[in-house]
């Protein structure tokens, strides 16, 4: 992609720029000498986004290192969360889930760059022009996928269920879903829909990942330097971006449905690696769950 910049448009505004954030703090983890997480990709969206030229890629390129809230210490969350769910999707797909759903797929690079079992399926729901900055950028680098790769145009607040199954999604076969950093901008009623939306289509056999926050936070937490450094450096205004609703809980809903769940917190992951962020005082990450859920087989 040298030289070449994308117009911009709605990646570059409001939720999309979130998955270019996403993607810089992927390209950092990917050089970091104990990165969590490789994605060789993300630099190359990071770079082809007009407004975003003066991100780093490298940690190197962050003066305060991991003290940096913004590159340092959210970064760091969203290496680990990369990983948690990397191994999420293909720990789910080898034990049969053939076809994954990335919901808010963004700049999201699975279908490009892990060793997925023969026969997988990726669909990846985004917003159209998120969808269409990704595929210029993947064109003009000649990637190519390491599985059948189906991107579909949609508004997850909408009804996509149709639109799903067109594109040869089979609600009879067991799936593996993924909402990474989605559910946190929509509405309490749009994340019940989604949840029915995926339990309806979810074969037995099939598993959810997701990430929430629980409730809204203190005001000395939506202080938190993660916030501000956001929204000054890179204008990104996390707090109004997420909804302000009282969250639904997503994790009982499915319960009652029938569904097993774990709920994690980041930082039980960070003691697993031994790398990742940890808690502090007023902290931005620590009402972040990470849930895991399948619908038992008979
Ligand atoms: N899952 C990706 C990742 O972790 O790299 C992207 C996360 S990014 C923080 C949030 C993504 O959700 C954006 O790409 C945004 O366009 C998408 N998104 C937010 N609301 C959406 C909606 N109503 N319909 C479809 N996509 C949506």
């Amino acid at each position: 992609m040298a030289g070449t910049k994308h117009d911009g448009g709605a990646i570059e505004l409001g939720v999309g720029r979130t998955a270019l954030m996403v993607a810089a703090a992927r390209a950092i983890e990917t050089h970091r000498p104990d990165s969590l997480a490789r994605d060789g990709f993300a630099e190359h969206f990071v770079r082809a986004a007009r407004t975003c030229e003066d991100w780093p890629l490298r940690m190197e390129q962050v003066p305060d290192g991991d003290a940096d809230p913004l590159w340092g210490r959210l970064g760091r969350y969203f290496g680990l969360r990369t990983r948690v769910l990397d191994d999420f999707v293909l720990r789910s797909a080898r034990a049969g889930g053939r076809q994954v759903v990335l919901l808010g797929a963004g700049l999201d690079s699975r279908a490009f760059r892990l060793d997925w079992p023969s026969g997988c399926v990726l669909f990846e729901i985004d917003r159209g022009p998120v969808l269409e900055f990704k595929q210029d950028v993947l064109d003009k680098l000649g990637a190519t996928t390491k599985t059948r790769r189906v991107p579909i145009a949609g508004d997850l607040r909408g009804d996509w269920t149709a639109t799903l199954i067109a594109a040869g999604f089979d609600p009879a076969v067991p799936s593996v879903w993924l909402a990474e950093g989605l559910m946190l901008y929509l509405s309490s009623a749009a994340e019940r829909g989604l949840i029915d939306t995926v339990d309806s289509l979810s074969a037995e056999g099939s598993s959810l990942a997701f990430e929430v926050k629980l409730g809204v936070e203190r005001p000395e937490v939506r202080a938190n330097a993660v916030y501000t450094s956001a929204k000054q450096r890179i204008g990104i205004d996390l707090l109004t971006l997420f909804d302000r609703e009282p969250r639904p809980d997503s994790t009982r809903d499915l319960e009652r449905k029938g569904w097993s769940t774990e709920v994690k917190t980041p930082f039980d992951f960070t003691r697993q690696f031994g790398r990742g962020p940890r808690p502090e005082p007023d902290d931005a990450l620590a009402s972040n769950r990470w849930v895991f859920a399948s619908k038992p087989r008979p």
